[in-house]
C-alpha cells in the first residue's frame, strides 16, 4: 500500500486576494511587465527601506536608498548580479572564480557556470549551516591572486550570515558580495537591516515554495546605481527601453536600442500582481510560521536525540531544519524519513551538497570528505513542514510522529 501524504512538506498560501489581483490582470489586456510589476517593485522597496513598518518594530531610520528589480526567478537573478559584478566579462575572460557554499541547491553556482566562471565551495560552519568565514578566506587564498571576483553567502532557512564577517574578508581581497537571500524574505538583523540589502547585491526568490510566492519569480536590490541600470537593461534583451516604456514613452513607440546582448528574464505582470498581495502578507505570514517553529521548539526541547535548529534576530524561519544526534539516535536520517512519510507526512531535506553532485564532483574531481562539516549537516538534516496554514493539530501530528520514530 502506497502512503498517502496528507501534510505536505510545503504549501503555499494563497487566498481570494491574489485570486482577484491575478483576475484583474488576465481581464486588463497587459498580461507581461508592466503597471503592476512597476508598483510590486515600488512596495518592494518601501518595505525594505522602511524598517519601522514591521510590526513591533523599535527602530525609526529609514535605510538608504535601494533599488529593486523584478525577475522571473532568483537563479536568473544570481545570473544578473554576477554579470553586473563583471564576472566573466573583460575580453570574454573564462576561469575567474566565485566562492560559494557547497550547502546550498544548485542555482547559487550554476550562475556562476553561465558566465564561463568556477563556482568555488566552502565549507559550512559546525551547527550553523551557514558558509564559514574562515573556511572562506583559506579557499581565497588557495586561488591565484585575482581569480576570485564574487561571493555568494547564502542565508540558509532565512537566518541571516555572519555578514559582518563575510564583508571584512570581501573588502580585503577585493571581492564581490552577492546575497544569496532565496530563504531570506523578510530577514531584519537586530540593527534594523534586511538580510539581502548588506552586501553589494541581494537575490530574493518567489518559487511556489518560498516565504512569499508568485509561483516562480525574484527581485534583485541592491544600492548602486550603476549596477542597477546595467541589471535592469540586461533583464529585458540588452535593450535600453522596455516595452512598458515604449508604450507609455512620448517618443515613437516602435523606436528601441540594443545595448547588449541580454537577457530574458523580466517578471509578468500576472505574476507581479500576486507577489504585490503576498507582499502585502509578509510579516502575517511570519508570524504563522513563527508559531509553528515555537511549537516544535518546545516539544523537542532537551531531547538528547534532536538538535534544534539555531535561530536569532531576523530569522525569517523559512525551513526547520531539525537534527538527529548520531550518538542518541539508532536509525538512519534516511529511515526516519520513510517513517514520517509512512504516517503521512512530507518532509525534505535542505540541502544535498553540491559537491558531491555528478556534475560538480566531476568537473572539480571533488570528493565527499573534502568538506567534512557540509557533510556532517547534510547526514543527520531533516526539514520538517513549517507553511502558514498548517493547523495546530497538523503541528501536533507532525510533532508526535518524530517523537514515536525516534
Ligand atoms: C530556491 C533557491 C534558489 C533559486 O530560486 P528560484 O527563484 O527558484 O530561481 C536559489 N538559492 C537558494 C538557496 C534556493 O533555495
Amino acid at each position: 500500500m502506497k502512503a498517502i501524504v496528507d501534510i505536505p512538506f510545503a504549501r503555499p498560501f494563497i487566498g481570494r486576494e491574489e485570486e482577484e489581483a491575478a483576475l484583474r490582470v488576465l481581464r486588463s489586456g497587459w498580461l507581461t511587465t508592466g503597471a503592476e510589476t512597476i508598483a510590486f517593485e515600488k512596495e518592494f522597496t518601501d518595505f525594505l527601506q522602511n524598517p519601522t513598518l514591521a510590526p513591533h518594530s523599535q527602530l525609526s531610520t529609514l535605510n538608504p536608498q535601494l533599488f529593486c528589480m523584478a525577475v522571473n526567478s532568483a537563479t536568473s537573478g544570481l545570473h544578473l548580479a554576477l554579470e553586473a559584478c563583471g564576472v566573466g566579462r573583460a575580453a570574454r575572460r573564462r576561469g575567474d572564480s566565485v566562492l560559494v557554499p557547497s550547502y546550498t541547491f544548485t542555482a547559487t553556482a550554476e550562475a556562476a557556470c553561465y558566465l564561463g566562471a568556477d563556482p568555488v565551495f566552502v565549507d559550512v560552519s559546525p551547527g550553523t549551516f551557514h558558509m564559514d568565514p574562515a573556511a572562506l578566506e583559506q579557499a581565497i587564498k588557495r586561488l591565484p591572486p585575482g581569480k576570485a571576483k564574487a561571493v555568494i553567502p547564502v542565508h540558509y532557512g532565512g537566518l541571516p550570515c555572519d555578514m559582518a564577517a563575510i564583508m571584512d574578508i570581501a573588502h580585503h581581497y577585493g571581492l564581490k558580495v552577492i546575497e544569496d537571500a532565496a530563504h531570506a524574505f523578510p530577514s531584519l538583523t537586530g540593527n534594523g537591516v534586511f538580510a539581502g540589502t548588506i552586501g553589494d547585491i541581494g537575490v530574493f526568490s518567489f518559487y511556489a515554495t518560498k516565504t512569499i510566492t508568485t509561483g516562480e519569480g525574484g527581485m534583485v536590490v541592491c544600492r548602486d546605481e550603476a549596477l542597477a541600470g546595467r541589471i535592469s537593461i540586461m533583464r529585458s534583451h540588452g535593450i535600453d527601453r522596455t516595452v512598458w516604456n515604449r508604450y507609455s514613452d512620448t517618443k515613437a513607440s516602435w523606436y528601441y536600442e540594443v545595448a547588449e546582448a541580454g537577457y530574458k528574464y523580466n517578471l509578468p505582470d500576472l505574476l507581479a500582481a500576486v507577489g504585490r498581495v503576498q507582499l502585502s502578507r509578509a510579516w502575517e505570514l511570519l508570524r504563522m510560521r513563527e508559531e509553528i517553529a515555537a511549537a516544535y521548539d518546545k516539544a523537542f526541547a532537551g531531547k538528547q536525540q534532536l538538535v534544534l535548529p539555531l535561530t536569532g534576530p531576523g530569522d525569517a524561519r523559512h525551513l526547520y531544519p531539525l537534527r538527529l544526534n548520531p550518538q542518541q539516535v539508532k536509525i538512519s536520517r534516511d529511515e526516519f524519513i520513510s517513517r514520517l512519510k509512512k504516517q503521512g507526512i512530507g518532509v525534505s531535506v535542505h540541502f544535498i551538497p553540491l559537491h558531491i553532485m555528478p556534475y560538480y564532483k566531476k568537473r572539480f574531481s571533488l570528493s565527499a570528505n573534502d568538506f567534512p562539516e557540509t557533510m556532517n549537516s547534510f547526514l543527520h538534516e531533516i526539514s520538517l513542514p513549517i507553511w502558514p496554514g498548517m493547523t495546530m493539530e497538523q503541528v501536533e501530528r507532525v510533532i508526535d510522529t518524530v517523537l514515536c520514530s525516534l
